[in-house]
């Protein structure tokens, strides 16, 4: 899809279930359920969405997802399928590794950062876009080196360390402009160094909303991820996202909606989706 300066694609980086009390948090089931339904293991069908973005003779990719090392027990745990969808997503977009010019994600999580790596032939780990500027926020990386316990699972060295130490990762602290119209805007929330990342062209803009708007129904105010650390700042950094979203008819994409997670929002929170932008 065509949006002013840019070019954008949709990304299905992988598919999988989660546990719905970890999507819902304190929502009730009963309620949830009405617009997720669960599997009677209690799972709720998710992907990894992400999205490559022309702009400018650059090459930028937006989220990874799990990618492909994951081990059997938690690939099966979250029932992971396509866990190379990301680079056969790319390839369909005649698009080689090599090519990316600048890999951002939302922040560091398995589900998020898994893609910068791979298992290489020989059984090490290789970077995945092995000549692009991957973009952590500093506090993300830090907090990833040293998680508390319940956040311990979920940072994954190998995903993000071999970037940082191959010299591949710009370091950022809060917001930053990082290519003309390519904007990382810091939330916190979900983890202490997340972020939202906005593409914009003139009056029109995309935004990768990552967890804090993982789902459909977490378009609605007090709903959140169970995931989120910091569940107030989630809430009111969500809050700002989804004004300006109505406000400007900006186009979202859910973090980890499996159907439309393209589209737009308005003031009473309603979902349109954009037609135009289906996963490649
Ligand atoms: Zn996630």
């Amino acid at each position: 899809m065509k949006l002013g300066d840019f070019e954008i694609h949709l990304l299905v980086a992988g598919r999988m279930r989660f546990d719905g009390g970890l999507v819902f948090g304190v929502v009730p089931k009963v309620v949830w359920e009405r617009y997720k339904p669960a599997d009677d293991r209690n799972l709720v069908e998710l992907a990894c969405v992400g999205a490559v973005v022309r702009l400018g003779g650059k090459v930028i990719v937006c989220e990874t997802g799990i990618g492909a090392k994951l081990d059997e027990k938690r690939a099966r745990q979250v029932d992971l399928r396509e866990p190379e969808g990301l680079l056969a997503a790319l390839g369909r977009l005649g698009i080689r590794p090599e090519e990316v010019d600048v890999v951002l994600s939302t922040h560091l999580h398995w589900d998020h950062a898994g893609g910068f790596t791979r298992t290489s032939p020989g059984g090490g780990v290789a970077i995945t876009f092995p000549k692009a500027k991957h973009f952590y926020q500093r506090r993300e990386f830090d907090y990833a080196l040293e998680p508390d316990p319940r956040s311990k699972a979920a940072y994954l060295a190998e995903d993000f360390v071999p970037v940082a130490e191959a010299g591949l990762v710009e370091f950022v602290d809060g917001d930053a402009e990082i290519l003309p119209g390519v904007e990382l805007r810091f939330t916190g929330g979900h983890t202490p160094g997340n972020q939202v990342v906005i593409f914009r062209s003139g009056e029109l803009a995309v935004a990768m909303c990552g967890d804090l708007v993982g789902v459909q129904p977490h378009l609605r105010r007090a709903w959140n991820s169970g995931g989120d650390l910091d569940v107030v700042t989630a809430l009111q950094q969500k809050g700002r996202l989804l004004d300006e979203a109505a406000r400007h008819r900006w186009l979202l994409l859910l973090g980890h909606e499996a159907e439309h997670p393209a589209g737009y929002v308005d003031a009473a929170g309603a979902w349109t989706p954009e037609p135009a932008l289906g996963a490649v």
